[in-house]
């Protein structure tokens, strides 16, 4: 199967790069969100990659607005699934959320078409049976900035067709990612099962007070070689996704010191710090401390 027409269904951090960065790559895209203002500020966040694209990859004004030539905008699932050959779904990380969208898209989507999770840490054991076709299901995910860290790591259940993994393999050559095919499930895939237990760990120490954000990125940076510290990483992300991953977390370590962290991070969601997006998460954008040339001095 030949995949021409995609639904990005979600357009937060990122539902808007897949969405874009497949536009990019010449396939037709709707990106579907629930609601006017979530599309308006999903408008805006795809606009806002621009800066990002130019200076990671070179990409000129013209082709960046070529690419956007290619996406579309919907609030009515019906419609936008219509003619769809894949849905790539990129809404909450939140169990409950994504069954209740797979059995609505299961109803209006047709048979040809391909669902696809770029869930973190959900595996698609866990949301397969509130799928109508569980032969073409299987998670399909993106690391943030997906122009930059290009993989595609591709998880199926024993029910995906080995037609939907080949399928979805090419697909994710086409938009210029690297396919990682996992041979089994496994929560958080490869990249997660490093990153979150390594996050999860940053974050304590945050929030006992042992360091600060900077401090406990700087010693990562220097100590390790590497470009960007947890805290940074968090921010960028967007520190929902982190909540979310924690408030699963809790269910088996709920010990004082996770408690604590947890209660940490929704004071600051709530005060509407979640991270870059917001303009203030462990740092203040558009320009964080880890951006000076002095702050591993
Ligand atoms: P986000 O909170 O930034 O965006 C979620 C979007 O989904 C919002 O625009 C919201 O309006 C929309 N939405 C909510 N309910 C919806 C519904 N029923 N139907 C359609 N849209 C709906 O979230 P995010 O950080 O982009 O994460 C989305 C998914 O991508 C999660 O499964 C997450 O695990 C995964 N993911 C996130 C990252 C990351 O770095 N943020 C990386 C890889 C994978």
């Amino acid at each position: 199967m030949t995949i021409q027409n995609v639904v990005v269904a979600g357009g937060g951090v990122l539902g808007s790069q897949i969405a874009y960065q497949t536009a990019l790559k010449n396939f037709h895209v709707t990106l579907y969100d629930i609601s006017d203002e979530s599309i308006t500020r999903s408008k805006k966040r795809v606009d806002s990659l621009f800066p990002d694209y130019q200076a990671d990859t070179g990409l000129t004004e013209e082709k960046f607005a070529a690419g956007l030539k290619n996406l579309n905008f919907s609030t009515n699932l019906a419609n936008a699934v219509q003619n769809a050959d894949l849905v790539i779904e990129a809404i909450p990380e939140k169990l409950e959320i994504k069954q209740a969208f797979y059995q609505q898209l299961s109803k209006v989507a047709p048979d040809k078409t391909i669902f696809a999770s770029n869930s973190s840490t959900l595996t698609p054991s866990m949301m397969v049976k509130d799928v109508d076709r569980p032969a073409k299901f299987v998670n399909l995910h993106f690391a943030n900035r997906i122009w930059l860290f290009n993989t595609a790591e591709i998880m199926g259940t024993p029910q995906t067709a080995p037609d939907t993994i080949e399928t979805l393999t090419k697909f994710a050559r086409a938009i210029g990612m690297v396919p990682i095919i996992l041979k089994k499930e496994q929560p958080g895939y490869v990249l997660n099962s490093l990153l979150v237990p390594f996050e999860i760990a940053a974050l304590k120490l945050w929030a006992t007070g042992i360091a600060d954000a900077s401090t406990i990125d700087k010693d990562w940076i220097i100590s390790t070689g590497a470009k960007m510290g947890p805290m940074a990483t968090m921010d960028i992300i967007g520190l929902r996704t982190p909540y979310y991953v924690g408030l699963e977390y809790l269910k088996t370590h709920d010990d004082p010191v996770s408690k604590l962290t947890m209660q940490k991070m929704k004071e600051m969601i709530d005060a509407g710090h979640s991270g870059k997006d917001d303009g203030q998460g462990f740092y203040h954008y558009p320009n964080p401390e880890y951006l000076d040339p002095n702050f591993l001095k």
